[in-house]
């Protein structure tokens, strides 16, 4: 079984997933939290060369691609493995992010950024994506880090971020569950408990 929490800026995805996670330990279930980018050896160089603010002059193709490269070593290296052991994978962002930012985001062809994801993955698609869905100057606004290179992009960035992953929910909804992220973390927590529940083995 593999999960993907998904959405924008500050809307809570590292903290519900690590409560779903939480939820499913309780149960009994063997469970892998992972996140993206960053989750491997090179994966945390790669997230070093994709967020430092100083990478100036990235280019919109080559920030996709490490973004892509990233993920096949996640994949390979991280989730393939623990999914083939019979653990359930609760992975923080996975390729609708990159769907949402690189395609939306920077407005490069969504069909491309799709395929070449699709190949770096080798084609593994979750079970489950939760979309936490949220204003971005909410999300932003919740963000006490120093913002990295991609937090730092300008508002209508976000905005169509936020309208990318809406409307990657809207074209396949038996894979989402999207949520109103601005409600409390425990009602968001259970609702996701009782979709979780729905696709576990018994
Ligand atoms: O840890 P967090 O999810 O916040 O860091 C990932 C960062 O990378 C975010 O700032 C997000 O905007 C960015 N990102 C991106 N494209 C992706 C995945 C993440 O720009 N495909
Ligand atoms: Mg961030």
């Amino acid at each position: 079984v593999f999960i993907a929490f998904e959405g924008g800026e500050g809307a809570g995805k590292t903290t519900q997933a690590r409560l779903a996670a939480i939820w499913l330990r309780d149960h009994g279930y063997d469970v892998v939290t992972t996140y993206e980018p960053g989750a491997t050896k090179i994966g945390m160089r790669l997230r070093a060369m994709l967020l430092d603010r100083d990478t100036t002059g990235l280019s919109d193709r080559a920030e996709t691609l490490l973004y892509a490269a990233d993920r096949a070593d996640h994949v390979a290296n991280v989730i393939k493995p623990a999914i083939e052991r019979g653990a359930i994978v609760v992975s923080d962002r996975y390729v609708d992010s990159s769907l949402a930012y690189q395609g939306f985001g920077r407005q490069l062809p969504v069909e491309d950024i799709a395929r070449v994801n699709a190949w770096a993955t080798g084609g593994l698609v979750p079970d489950l994506t939760v979309l936490l869905e949220l204003p971005p100057q909410e999300g932003l606004s919740r963000l006490s880090a120093p913002a990295d290179r991609i937090e730092s992009e300008s508002r209508e960035f976000h905005e169509r971020v936020r309208q990318g992953f809406r409307a990657l929910a809207e074209a396949d909804p038996d894979r989402y569950l999207v949520l109103d992220a601005s409600r409390p973390q425990g009602e968001l927590s259970r609702e996701i408990q009782y979709r979780i529940r729905e696709i576990l083995p018994d």
